[in-house]
């Protein structure tokens, strides 16, 4: 876009002021040196302290953003290590180890401590000695954190008992597929090998159902008749629909089928969902599954709003009553107990695309690309209408995500006279801050990115761990030693706002786009001597 420039005179050094305000800023000129160099441009500052030197200096810590346009480097690192994270996992030909180590002496001696702690608890609560009981059940707390940070996983008795049971739901309930053949699920989760060395994987993308047809932007073609009301529904379910999909695939397929799966919203704003599956189904089962499975929202009925507008239900200092009458809302509990039928049954649509899988192909490579496409962007830059029609496709199913329960404990639900779990005085009816209900990301979920327990055996942090070692290794080739710091002598503080001397941004990206350049170089001629097998990874930022 030009704007017009006024004539305006020439300064001493032959610029008009306007050629001159059209120079880039040299914060800009650095920050984009720093894209280049695939540092960091908005890192955060903290102060670190040596134990041993008690030197302390100001460092910048990446900000770890997975949004390109917040940070495109940290965003396109996040993105790799993702990338990383599906392709180990896709082909696997062995069982991710998941034995767990047995327990150690620490961890056995803070449990019979625990236990000791629990005797002293239970006596105290019968002699009703409040203060022992409010410090012992505090220090079983502490300890339960102690054992968590140890190692330990799942959870320990709580020491008042089991408590209530919430009564099992009637058989009515229960959500089978009937329809599909069930087998025990095997405890593996590789596919099978063909002619001794073909083991294929798949690539499967499940869709919504149709609410009407639609443009090629998305849109609707006849607006009036398109179901918004079900669009929205299957918008705030399709995470829990997507996981009864995976019990019933591995029920009728027999193993612990493992995925790595991302959900982005179609044009039409309906969310999908991309998958790379380890081992190889056959698609006519794939497609069983998909049309057998549905999920079945066991909630209290909201097709008619009871208030709106001005007329809302108020607080009266315990719970929400009807501003006319005075009498309390319904309870959460009993509106549950009184529901007779599902308020709603999610379904995918029939189209369910399926492809098997090469490891270490071009197409293989290709689909990790396709499924991590988008992860660099906000569903709302994804979803951005481009016209007047999309504006007005999004208008209107944000109406009907406003006035669409996300939970039970949405403050929508008291727009339908339900008191929903856990409202409070600062509820207010119809205001609720989940995403699901915002303009911006019109129902998709914030965690796009999905992975079964044993994709890959390794956490986010194990794959970003390896990646470092293996920089280290290339360059240790070549005879150039990066030690390790030694982290337990350092010390992190937060720097307090305002403090003066805080070096300014441009430092701190200064001294980090050098210190890559030289990291570069380091890496450059450690690769040349080396030839590592991935030479898609890059160096890691140097802390
Ligand atoms: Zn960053
Ligand atoms: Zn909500």
């Amino acid at each position: 876009m030009t704007t017009p420039v006024p004539t305006l005179p020439a300064d001493v050094a032959g610029q008009t002021r306007a050629e001159r305000m059209r120079q880039p800023l040299a914060l800009d000129v650095i920050t984009a040196t720093a894209e280049q160099h695939g540092v960091c441009v908005r890192p955060f500052t903290m102060e670190v302290g040596d134990r041993d030197t008690g030197e302390l200096k100001y460092v910048g810590v990446p900000c770890g953003s997975t949004v390109e346009s917040q940070c495109g480097p940290c965003a396109r690192k996040a993105r790799a290590l993702r990338m990383v994270r599906c392709r180990e996992g896709w082909h696997l030909t062995e069982e991710p180890d998941f034995a767990p180590e047995p327990p150690t002496a620490d961890q056995t001696a803070l449990l019979a401590y625990r236990a000791d702690l629990v005797a002293s608890y239970l006596h105290a609560v019968g002699e009703q000695q409040a203060g022992d009981v409010d410090e012992l059940r505090e220090e079983i707390h502490s300890v339960d954190d102690e054992l968590r940070a140890l190692g330990m996983r799942g959870r320990l008795p709580n020491p008042d008992g089991p408590g209530e049971r919430t009564p099992n739901r009637s058989t009515r309930r229960r959500q089978d597929a009937p329809n599909l053949p069930r087998r025990k699920v095997e405890n593996r989760t590789l596919g099978r090998e063909f002619a001794g060395r073909f083991r294929p994987s798949m690539f499967v993308t499940l869709t919504c159902d149709s609410y009407g047809r639609v443009r090629d932007d998305g849109t609707p073609v006849d607006p009036a008749s398109y179901d918004y009301r079900r669009a929205a529904r299957d918008a705030v379910h399709f995470a829990s629909l997507v996981d009864r999909w995976w019990q019933n695939l591995r029920r009728c397929v027999g193993w612990d089928v493992q995925y790595f799966a991302t959900v982005e919203p179609q044009k039409r704003v309906a969310p999908h969902l991309h998958t790379a599956l380890r081992g190889s189904i056959r698609h006519e089962v794939l497609r069983q599954v998909t049309a057998a499975t549905y999920l079945q929202v066991w909630w209290p009925a909201h097709d008619e709003l009871v208030y709106g507008g001005d007329r809302l239900p108020v607080w009266d200092g315990e719970r929400f009553i009807d501003p006319g009458t005075r009498q309390p809302l319904i309870e959460w509990a009993d509106a549950i107990e009184a529901v007779e039928e599902p308020a709603h049954v999610a379904t995918f649509g029939v189209q369910v695309h399926s492809k098997g899988i090469l490891g270490g192909t071009d197409q293989a490579g290709r689909h990790i690309g396709y499924l991590t496409k988008y992860l660099t962007k906000t569903v709302g830059e994804v979803v951005e209408a481009s016209s007047e029609r999309q504006r007005q496709h999004h208008d209107r199913l944000h109406e009907e995500l406003s006035v669409t329960p996300c939970s039970s404990r949405c403050a929508v639900w008291l727009l339908y006279g339900i008191q929903p779990l856990g409202a409070t005085r600062k509820t207010t009816p119809g205001h609720c801050k989940n995403r699901a209900h915002r303009r911006t990301t019109l129902g998709l979920p914030g965690r796009r990115v999905l992975v079964s327990r044993k994709w890959s055996g390794k956490t986010l942090a194990d794959h970003r761990a390896d990646r470092k070692r293996f920089v280290l290794e290339a360059l240790a080739a070549l005879g150039i030693e990066k030690p390790e710091p030694d982290r337990t002598r350092l010390v992190w503080f937060k720097v307090e706002p305002g403090d003066p001397n805080v070096p300014p941004r441009a430092h701190l990206l200064m001294h980090a786009i050098a210190q890559r350049i030289r990291w570069r170089a380091e890496y450059d001629a450690a690769l040349l001597a080396a030839q590592p097998p991935d030479v898609s990874a890059t160096p890691p930022q140097a802390a």
